[in-house]
């Protein structure tokens, strides 16, 4: 491992001084992924900015909206009672991914910054334009079962130099595309606020940036503005084994209804391409409809329309339409 700076600041305006004018600097909240990434040499900052003394770690409704501060511990925030009243889907979505131990050091900062599984990425012997721009993709003529079905445009993810067809691990950030959900981020320029459908980035030309996020920029919070989705919403997951494993595919569905029909849909898809995937066009399809099984079918088979698949995840596609309709049905209620 490269010799680096520790460093423990005990202000968001500290760290961010810490971090200014040293691209290599990387905070450290949970460490459950960047630790990994230090021992196998994937990652080797030069400075390392541990921020778990910052106060940022408060979980709270205020006027119409749920503040999560960046280091609340996935499982705090899964347990949280504005979290479960409000926001189901999220803490249904927390409770999916990884297992107890890693939910009680990951945070919410960590988890939407964490990197991706794929297996190319994470073996220093072979190509990845994700972790060496310009190495090429081992993944896409290679071992690409779990791989993105969804890309940027048509086709795969841009030319042999610049593709990455890995996708994004984390089941909470699709819960979180789904509801609109905002990240505050703090940097030498002062506040400013993406939604969350903005932070995370296709592969298409620069692979080896997973978000929007400036070099020492600091995510504070994320906010959610209250809805009307807690009592219809539903986060599936499907994976190969029944816990501790990474989504193949998974649903977060969050609707309103009212006598009987559907009045509002957002869905956001997870294991399925370099970001989490928003279905657009559901609230257009269900608005105003009564739920049926039919209506679900159609729904997912329009979806899937654009989807492509690589040599090995063929299957990927009938499965992200199945657990669209199963993931609607649980929302609805429908069997
Ligand atoms: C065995 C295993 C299984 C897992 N299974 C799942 C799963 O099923 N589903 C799932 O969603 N996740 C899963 N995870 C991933 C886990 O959720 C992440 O490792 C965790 O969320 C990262 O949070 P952290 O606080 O430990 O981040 P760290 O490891 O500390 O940091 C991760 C990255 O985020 C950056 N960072 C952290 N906080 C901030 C901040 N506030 N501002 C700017 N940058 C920041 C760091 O610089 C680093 O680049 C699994 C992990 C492991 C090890």
């Amino acid at each position: 491992m490269k010799p680096f700076q520790y460093l423990r600041p005990k202000t968001v305006a500290e760290a961010i001084s810490m971090a200014a004018d040293y691209p290599e600097a990387q905070y450290m909240a949970g460490g459950t992924n960047l630790v990994e990434l230090m021992k196998r040499g994937i990652a080797s900052p030069s400075k390392l900015i541990d921020i778990n003394h910052l106060p940022l770690k408060k979980i709270e409704h205020r006027y119409d909206r749920l503040r999560i501060g960046a280091l609340a511990l996935n499982s705090d925030v899964a347990k949280h009672k504005s979290v479960l009243s409000r926001q189901p889907l999220l803490a249904q979505a927390l409770l999916a991914g990884a297992s107890g131990q890693l939910r009680n050091m990951a945070t919410v900062g960590g988890n939407l910054l964490q990197r991706t599984r794929c297996s190319y990425f994470y073996d220093l012997a072979l190509p990845c334009n994700k972790r060496k721009p310009g190495s090429g993709c081992g993944a896409e003529a290679g071992i690409n079962r779990t791989h993105a079905i969804f890309f940027a445009g048509n086709g795969f993810g841009g030319n042999e130099k610049s593709s990455c067809i890995a996708v994004h691990p984390s089941d909470m950030c699709v819960a979180l595309t789904a509801l609109d959900t905002e990240v505050v981020i703090n940097g030498t320029g002062g506040e400013r606020r993406v939604l969350l459908k903005d932070f995370h980035r296709l592969s298409t030309l620069q692979p080896e940036l997973d978000t929007n996020l400036q070099p020492g920029e600091l995510v504070t919070a994320i906010e959610v503005t209250d809805n009307a989705f807690a009592q219809h919403s539903h986060y599936l997951k499907i994976r190969d084994r029944a816990s501790y494993a990474f989504a193949l595919v998974s649903v977060a569905a969050a609707l309103q209804m009212d006598g009987g029909r559907i009045w509002d849909a957002r869905m956001a898809l997870g294991g399925v391409a370099h970001k989490p995937w928003r279905y657009w066009a559901i609230d257009l399809m269900l608005r105003g409809q009564a739920p049926s099984e039919k209506l679900f079918r159609e729904v997912a088979e329009h979806e899937m329309q654009s989807a492509k698949a690589t040599a090995q995840n063929a299957f990927k596609i009938k499965l992200t339409s199945n657990a669209i309709v199963a993931a609607l049905k649980a929302a609805t209620g429908i069997s």
